[in-house]
């Protein structure tokens, strides 16, 4: 990008002018001579270009680095850095300006000339949004579907640094250049602009002798793929509640419990602790079925369940259907005096529901619980499978049930080598 000439008259027309200027506008050799510097060039800019000139006073001024922007003839934008000092004869007569200029939009890309046009026809109607940044944090080129990005128009965005229509985003900016010039790539990133989603992607444009001219910026409206993601997510965990739940009391079921339970007795046999597990029944089902029906029976389940869960303060305990009429609570980190005013706060949460039983002595529908607490005295506990863990508390339930029902009874252990 070499510096090129221009000598205006005190109009600011061209009484000469770099070939290469003409070119790029689109005329022939010769035609910008006599011709106003201000042809072919934005309209706002223009309006502020003569400011530039000339003071206020008339007087003609020197400037440097503006930034302005023309339209060629075949519809293109080009950014134009110019800088100029006013010009004397000897007799300190003015007789216009002088000055250089160069294209900041001149990015040196390998293209065969014919094809050029056509690609910024494909460019301008991509349907994803593009742009390219120079070094300075200037849009060198935009497309339309950038533009609307920041319901700008074209016209308006060319030229403009990045950081003052988004801070954030001039800054990351001066970063990609950073990366690209140490020979990093910049990885394809998400952001999101007006409630969309955009998948980046930045890629180097480099001169012929390989440095980072500039980089082109590709945002790939992602918003319908990234609501599909979130659908296919949701349902997604819908399906593996689904898996881990017993459909009719919404606890959770046999399978999530043996995953579960191996996965605590792990971790105890890592970090030491304790755990309890209680195993609850309830009493005189089958009677109840019988009394008041299946379905009345089913009905009491969901209510037995419901009342549990409310029953268990600690996000860790969980409460599984192990089948039937048979409930498994697993209390991490509890040790069996724990357990026992857990499992208290369990039966008597039955209780109170004081759901009517006529073939039970209590006169409504009661649990009895079998307690079994594991402490992790050394890594023997890994030995204790969850199958003997339940045979455990199912022992202890044995002896609730036969204590009169409505009640707990408690099994613990503590587990060294050749010991129960
Ligand atoms: P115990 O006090 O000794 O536990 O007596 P029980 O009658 O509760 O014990 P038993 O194991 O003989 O009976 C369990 C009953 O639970 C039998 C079965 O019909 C009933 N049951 C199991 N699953 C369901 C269910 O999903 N819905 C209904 N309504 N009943 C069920
Ligand atoms: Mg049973
Ligand atoms: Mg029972």
């Amino acid at each position: 990008m070499e510096s090129q000439y221009w000598k205006l008259d005190p109009d600011l027309k061209y009484l000469q002018v770099y070939s290469m200027k003409e070119k790029i506008l689109g005329l022939s050799e010769g035609d910008l001579v006599g011709r106003s510097f201000l042809d072919f060039m934005n309209p706002d800019d223009a309006d502020k270009i003569r400011d530039v000139f000339y003071s206020k006073e008339k007087k003609p001024l020197s400037f440097s680095h503006v930034v302005v922007r023309y339209v060629s003839m075949r519809g293109f934008l080009l950014v134009i850095e110019i800088s100029g000092v006013p010009i004397f004869d000897e007799n300190n007569v003015f007789l216009g300006f002088q000055g250089t200029e160069k294209d900041l939009a001149a990015i040196p890309i390998q293209t065969d000339e014919k094809d050029a046009p056509q690609l910024e026809l494909i460019f301008g109607l991509a349907p994803i949004a593009i742009c390219a940044v120079g070094r300075d944090g200037r849009l060198l080129a935009v497309n339309a579907k950038y533009a609307d990005l920041f319901g700008s128009s074209l016209m308006s965005l060319m030229g403009i640094k990045v950081a003052d229509i988004d801070e954030e985003r001039g800054e990351k900016i001066v970063q990609d250049f950073k990366h690209l010039d140490a020979g990093v790539s910049v990885p394809d990133h998400e952001v999101s602009i007006n409630n969309r989603d955009y998948l980046v992607s930045v890629t180097p444009i480099s001169s012929a002798t390989s440095s980072v001219v500039a980089i082109c910026v590709v945002l790939l409206d992602i918003t319908e793929r990234k609501r599909l993601e979130r659908v296919v997510a949701v349902a997604n965990q819908r399906l593996a509640e689904m898996n881990t739940r017993d459909y009719l009391t919404g606890a959770y079921n046999r399978r999530y419990f043996d995953e579960f339970l191996t996965r605590e007795l792990l971790s105890l046999g890592r970090t030491g602790g304790c755990l309890s597990v209680a195993f609850i029944d309830v009493d005189f089902f089958k009677r109840y079925n019988d009394v008041y029906g299946h379905l009345a029976g089913d009905h009491c389940l969901i209510s037995v369940v419901k009342a549990m869960t409310e029953a268990l303060l600690r996000a860790t305990d969980c409460l599984f259907r192990y089948g039937g009429e048979e409930f498994v609570v697993v209390m991490p980190g509890t040790d069996e005096a724990g357990a026992l005013a857990i499992g208290e706060r369990l039966r008597e949460s039955v209780y109170d529901l004081n759901i009517p039983h006529s073939e039970n002595s209590w006169g409504r529908v009661t649990v009895s619980i079998g307690l079994r607490t594991i402490e992790a005295a050394c890594a023997y506990c890994n030995m204790n499978t969850s199958d003997e863990i339940i045979k455990a508390a199912d022992e202890a339930l044995y002896r609730a049930k036969a204590s009169g029902r409505n009640s707990i009874a408690s099994s613990s252990q503590i587990c060294t080598p050749g010991g129960n």
